[in-house]
């Protein structure tokens, strides 16, 4: 599988040139990030010399939604089944020995530095050096079921994180252990393959292990091992592993940092983690997400379109597709395609939608033939089959992002467009124009290799 581990799927894209070399010293702070954005969703960006560090980072490794879908070996549109399926069955991972753990080849329990680590700033507010692509693996004591999540990560100190633990399974965990009076153990696993960091973000129920999802996503067990100084479970092939403990009864300041409604979430008082041990691979690669950007994006964005067609097809069992764009952070924006069959189902679609997420914040329903990847298609859906008086759904009062800043902390209204066409409508009034042959046509059967000089021919000879 061309996505087993990190350095497999670096040299797929390398094949396939979509792997940017750059050998040119880059500076920690700004730049890695300023160059990874100006490939986003062309190619992935390795980088050979950081500052005095030996150890290249990368970034950008999955930035469209058709890399996910290779990584997965399927297609865009069998992206989501395949995601959904892999949700409601995951598949058990195989805890290998250490000795046939790539991670484990050093292993380090004294001096701990995070610093020895090229790890970026992102953003200009940004409060420092963070790491954002982390698997946060956790488990929970009673189940043994493990949990896994993606956290910022400030570095605090040498070896000490500041950490975001949004009300979700892993502050659940955390939660249950402080009020016991005791830390959780974690690992942090930075650097592993595109099919395990996008099952880290599913949408599951409360017990349920995304490494077990990865397993079931690349239709082999994940091999895992388990870590030096805590009882958890982690890739096997990740580049480093952090181990350590989210301190009972301490917050420290966290934040501000560029998050991906390409605003800063504000500084506040988080938990701590501290680390103790860190092991990886020789010549280890430090993998960044640049916050905001195509890949962190689509890696929120790929998992909630599973959850949310699932959810609307409750409802409207004759949905189509759906698409969570990436003006709309791929988490505010919604639109849903119908094969219509009743009327008033566009907006129990919208009312559906709405229920799946808290995020969801306005919702577009359109008919099945209009191309809902295609932005300039719906704003014509918008345009021309929507009427305010009669399409326009609005709830007021309702809980949404807290990130989004145009909300007073999170609490705001949701809005959704039906634009789908009257079932009874006359036939010819929303006939979409159409040219007969348009689609079968190939334009290169017709154009000329040197049409520029032909033209200049034929336009001397009308003269
Ligand atoms: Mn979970």
């Amino acid at each position: 599988m061309r996505a087993k581990s990190l350095r497999t799927w670096l040299e797929y894209l390398q094949k396939t040139d979509r792997l940017a070399v750059i050998d040119k010293e880059v500076s920690l702070q700004f730049e890695v990030a300023a160059l990874t954005k100006k490939l986003d969703g062309i190619k992935a960006t390795y980088f050979t010399k950081v500052e005095d560090y030996d150890i290249s980072v990368v970034s950008g490794i999955c930035s469209t939604r058709e890399q996910f879908a290779e990584a997965l070996e399927t297609d865009q549109y069998e992206l989501l089944s395949q995601f959904s399926a892999a949700v409601s069955s995951p598949a058990e991972c195989r805890l290998v020995k250490k000795e046939e753990a790539p991670v484990k080849e050093n292993i380090i329990l004294d001096d701990i530095d995070l610093n020895s680590f090229p790890i970026p700033v992102h953003h200009e507010k940004d409060s420092g050096k963070y790491i954002t692509a982390g698997l946060f693996i956790v488990r929970d004591p009673l189940t043994r079921k493990q949990n896994v999540s993606i956290h910022r990560l400030q570095v605090s100190g040498k070896d000490r994180l500041g950490v975001l633990l949004l009300p979700r399974h892993t502050y659940h965990l955390f939660k249950q252990a402080e009020e016991a009076g005791r830390p959780l153990e974690c690992a942090i696993a930075i650097g592993v393959d595109p099919v395990t960091l996008l099952a880290s973000q599913a949408s599951t129920p409360f017990g349920v292990d995304e490494l077990e999802i990865a397993s079931a996503l690349l239709k082999e067990p994940l091999e895992v091992v388990r870590c030096e100084t805590v009882d958890i479970d982690v890739p096997a092939y990740a580049e480093i592993v952090l181990e350590g403990k989210i301190l009972p009864e301490i917050r420290e300041p966290e934040g501000p940092f560029g998050e991906f409604p390409k605003y800063y979430g504000p500084r506040d008082d988080k938990e701590a983690v501290q680390i103790t041990g860190i092991t990886h691979r020789n010549h280890p690669i430090f993998y960044t997400i640049v916050p905001a950007g195509y890949e962190h994006l689509l890696l929120g964005g790929i998992p909630r379109e599973a959850s949310l067609i699932q959810t609307v097809r409750q409802t409207v069992p004759s949905i189509k597709a759906v698409h969570m764009s990436l003006g709309g952070t791929c988490r505010y924006h919604a639109i849903i395609s119908i094969k219509k069959r009743n009327e008033g189902e566009g907006k129990n679609a919208i009312i559906a939608a709405l229920a799946n997420s808290f995020d969801i914040k306005h919702v577009v329903v359109v008919d099945e033939e209009v191309d809902i990847f295609n932005m300039e298609e719906v704003e014509w859906a918008i345009a021309t089959r929507f009427q305010a008086e009669t399409d326009l759904v609005v709830i007021n009062g309702t809980q949404g992002s807290k990130l989004d800043p145009s909300t007073d902390n999170g609490f705001g209204s949701k809005m959704g467009f039906d634009c789908t066409v009257p079932i009874k409508s006359e036939p010819m009034r929303y006939k979409r124009i159409h040219i007969p042959g348009y689609e079968e046509l190939n334009i290169h059967d017709f154009i000329n290799k040197n049409s520029s000089g032909l033209l200049d021919q034929h336009m001397e000879n009308k003269r």
